[in-house]
């Protein structure tokens, strides 16, 4: 009586540890097709998947832009079935928008928000008539409240939070969970691939005061947000793991009780200006403000209704 899980984006990251983790849950109670777009890339997870690697690991191809790949995956499936949907395939773009083509935005969306859309459409119905399922979609804490310079990446992920919000009402009546996971930052391939693309943006686009900001200041202190708040992916392997085995999973959940207090300013002032102004002087009196909001975000600790903690 295994449960089916799907995972996208597995070649590294969030997903190869999410796939890892489940697959090697002690009462074995999860088959995880771990999928990627390049098999070619798989050698990071055939390696730490190890003994689970088919057992209750098997290595699939999806291209979340690739409607096509997925329904082959899905059809390839025992009866089609999925009991837990994890997409996690995602991308990140960070610069002024001056300096960025439509192309490359399309390219954003296309990969976090409809890579989503094609998932469910290809999965929801299946869950529908079985009246049973569990999609669990990793968004992030920019799903909620924007950051400087990273306006279309937060876009993605507000479209992605819009979708599953509107789509979560529908799934109540077919007794169907929706779950969004919300990290903060996370050490993983991600970072590192936004950041040196960051470094080779051409800002010649730009006017000197936005190309500085980028450059000089966000740029600068890019490193020292993940090294002072970064989780591991692990961390939110074992916080998603927790969503789909609880009894009554939240909609919502944030991993990291260090950021938390800033997603809370949004909703502590309902004219928006709070955490647009917080931000703001975080940015510009950076090294004043800074490091004092961070001793202060170490102090707080904010947890709401069905929020679960994940022990080390
Ligand atoms: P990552 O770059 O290591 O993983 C992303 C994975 O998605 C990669 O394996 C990549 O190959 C895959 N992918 C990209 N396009 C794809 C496509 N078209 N089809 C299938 N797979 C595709 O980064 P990560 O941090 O593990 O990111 C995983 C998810 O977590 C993303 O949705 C990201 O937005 C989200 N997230 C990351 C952070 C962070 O700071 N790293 C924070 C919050 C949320």
């Amino acid at each position: 009586n295994q449960k089916v899980v799907l995972v996208t984006g597995c070649s590294s990251g969030i997903g190869l540890a999410l796939a890892v983790r489940i697959a090697r849950d002690e009462k074995k109670r999860f088959m995880v097709y771990a999928t990627m777009r390049n098999l070619a890339k798989g050698e990071a997870l055939v390696e730490a998947a190890g003994r689970t690697l088919g057992r209750t690991l098997e290595i699939k191809q999806l291209d979340v832009c690739d409607e096509n790949s997925i329904k082959a995956c899905v059809n390839s499936l025992p009866m089609r079935r999925v009991d837990i949907l994890i997409s996690n395939a995602g991308m990140g773009i960070i610069g002024p928008i001056e300096c960025q083509t439509i192309d490359e935005m399309k390219t954003v969306m296309d990969t976090n928000f409809f890579g989503l859309v094609r998932l469910m459409k290809e999965v929801l119905p299946d869950m529908k008539k079985r009246k049973s399922g569990h999609i669990v979609v990793i968004s992030s804490v920019m799903g909620i409240q924007g950051i400087l310079f990273n306006d279309i990446y937060a876009a993605s992920k507000f479209a992605v939070e819009g979708f599953c919000e509107s789509l979560a009402v529908q799934a109540l009546r077919f007794n169907l969970n929706i779950s969004l996971i919300e990290p903060g930052p996370v050490v993983t391939e991600f970072e590192r691939k936004v950041y040196e693309e960051g470094l080779k943006i051409d800002l010649s686009k730009a006017d000197k005061v936005t190309a500085d900001m980028f450059q000089n200041i966000y740029l600068k202190n890019y490193s020292q947000i993940f090294e002072s708040l970064g989780q591991t992916p692990e961390d939110i392997a074992e916080h998603t793991f927790k969503m789909i085995t609880m009894e009554n999973p939240p909609f919502r959940h944030q991993t990291n009780t260090l950021y938390t207090p800033m997603t809370t300013l949004k909703y502590a002032d309902p004219n928006g200006d709070l955490p647009i102004e917080t931000f703001y002087k975080m940015v510009f009196e950076h090294d004043k403000v800074f490091n004092a909001s961070l001793n202060f975000l170490k102090l707080l600790r904010w947890r709401s209704r069905k929020s679960f903690t994940v022990e080390k």
